[in-house]
């Protein structure tokens, strides 16, 4: 089904894993997917490469067997920055044969030798999306601080009014510790005349050295309530870890009492910690039993 439909319908949530790095098989990730979809979220998203993994191969085969195997929507992420047209055609055909319809459109990140060929930006690869016969619904990225490459807020909200007009369909937005962040973003998204559904994406940290890896990757503040509930839990991972679950979790039922269009959980192949989210929500009656 279309995640464009689904978030008309209701608030939706879902979760994100990652195809295994290296020689790890894709049992791996078959089982991990497998566990998540126990949970009945509205998709699961499959990572394209991400952090310039190269493991981008592996992204179709395990949204089909999510497709096919769980009976869960897929989202298949891909990303433009170094592919051409001839790449993105090679991968639509996939995406049709193996009968999957979401994709998320995205730049991708930098890296060195992944220069920008045919697309320089994800809404030329949305616009493109939109030229071929292919009938996709097709998600793209947000930012609730603004792209980190963004120099002005201005430019945050030009790019993303382009993707509008390229044709996206709905945005997932970039993790965040706070959600202030999250509803003035989308105070201001109308503003500047983005009126797509936004799904919000929680990521609920499982270490200091990890919070510390997102923050200067993605650009996201750490606010002082996070900084102290790591404090409080010292040097113990487990307790860094559990403060973490616990943190996202009171985030996204927060979130869901704000109405947000829908809640996106980085459960990074971690099918104890999707699970978490998904009782806290359950418990406070925003998700069925
Ligand atoms: P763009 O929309 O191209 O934006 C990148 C920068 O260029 C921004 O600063 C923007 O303001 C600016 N810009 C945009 N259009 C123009 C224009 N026409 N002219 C001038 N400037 C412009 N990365 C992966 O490698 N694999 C993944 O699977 C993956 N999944 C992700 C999922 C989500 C939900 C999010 C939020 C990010 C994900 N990323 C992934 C990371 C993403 O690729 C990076 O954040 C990347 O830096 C930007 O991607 P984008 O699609 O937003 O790019």
């Amino acid at each position: 089904m279309r995640i464009a439909d689904k978030l008309a319908e209701r608030q939706t949530f879902s979760f994100e894993i990652f195809p295994p790095k290296g020689e790890l098989p894709l049992e791996e990730a078959y089982a991990i997917a497998g566990e998540m979809a126990a949970d009945r979220p509205d998709w699961i998203s499959v990572t394209y490469s991400a952090g310039g993994s190269g493991n981008s191969g592996n992204t179709v085969p395990i949204a089909a067997s999510i497709e096919r195997d769980l009976g869960v929507t897929a989202l298949a992420h891909l990303t433009c920055l170094g592919s051409r047209r001839a790449d993105v055609d090679g991968y639509v055909a996939q995406l049709a044969e193996a009968g999957i319809d979401n994709v998320l459109a995205l730049r991708g990140d930098r890296a060195p030798g992944r220069e920008a060929i045919d697309f320089a930006h994800a809404s030329d690869l949305i616009s493109y999306l939109r030229s071929t016969d292919a009938d996709l619904c097709i998600g793209a990225a947000c930012y609730p601080e603004g792209h980190v490459e963004s120099p002005t807020e201005q430019e945050s909200f030009e790019s993303l009014y382009k993707k509008q007009e390229a044709g996206a369909d709905y945005l997932v937005s970039q993790l965040f510790f706070d959600n202030e962040d999250f509803y003035r973003f989308r105070e201001r998204c109308l503003r500047h005349r983005v009126r797509l559904p936004i799904v919000a994406g929680i990521m609920p940290f499982t270490s200091v050295k990890q919070i510390q890896r997102m923050a200067f990757t993605c650009g996201a503040s750490i606010p002082a309530k996070v900084v102290k509930r790591l404090v409080l839990a010292g040097d113990d991972p487990t307790d860094q870890a559990r403060a973490g679950v616990e943190y996202a979790c009171e985030q996204l039922v927060d979130l869901a009492a704000n109405g947000v269009d829908g809640l996106h959980v980085y459960s990074m192949n971690k099918p104890a910690v999707a699970h978490a989210t998904c009782e806290a929500l359950r418990a406070c009656g925003y998700l069925g039993a």
